[in-house]
């Protein structure tokens, strides 16, 4: 902490990554379009860019952790086939209602507790005021609200349903994007004006 480190933190489905649930076969996963420009932009600016993504599959039984970092891996790899980059990838394996005891548990890491940003902040010198958290679900703007983050909610993914009122609402990010592209606009727009 302390460095005033500006950086960004990304959630994966439905914000990098198109939602398509619990993924189990690598093949499905696939980025959104325009995801792996929008990451090479704040790559090109010097600005960090984390995952932090909730993936309960193991503590469900779906799927073993292995089988997250397989996911994360491919997704670094489609992103680096378009001279993207993300900096660092965290994730929560863990589910306070889970059927595999390992991961059964109320951790302090699962969106919106704010381990994973924490953890980040801790390991890379961020200053989370100056960060900003992007996502498509209300717990995503919630964690990045905990830890004084500015906040992005995507249309992409669950957003469109959770400004319908229709899950997960109240909702109250600083900005509405329809897609990762457009955060990324806004975003480097909000660090000019800040300064
Ligand atoms: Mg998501
Ligand atoms: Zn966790």
């Amino acid at each position: 902490m302390g460095q005033h480190k500006t950086a960004v933190f990304l959630d994966r489905d439905g914000t990098i990554n198109v939602e398509a649930g619990y993924i189990r076969d690598l093949a499905q996963l696939q980025l959104m379009p325009g995801a792996a420009a929008a990451v090479k932009r704040l790559n090109d600016q010097g600005i960090p860019v984390f995952v932090a993504t909730n993936q309960s599959g193991p503590a469900r039984g779906y799927y073993p952790e292995s089988h997250v970092l397989d996911l994360n891996r491919r997704l670094t790899e489609l992103l680096a086939a378009e001279d993207a980059r993300v900096d660092d990838v965290f994730y929560c394996p863990h589910l306070p209602e889970g059927t595999v005891a390992a991961y059964t548990q109320a951790c302090d890491c699962r969106k919106p507790e704010p381990g994973m940003l924490l953890e980040a902040a801790r390991k890379h010198g961020l200053d989370l005021a100056g960060c900003y958290m992007v996502g498509d679900k209300s717990t995503d703007v919630e964690v990045g609200q905990r830890v004084g983050c500015r906040t992005v909610l995507l249309k992409s993914g669950y957003g469109e349903a959770i400004l319908k009122g229709e899950y997960m609402w109240p909702c109250t990010p600083d900005h509405v994007a329809d897609t990762l592209v457009e955060a990324v606009t806004w975003m480097l727009d909000d660090m000019k004006a800040r300064g």
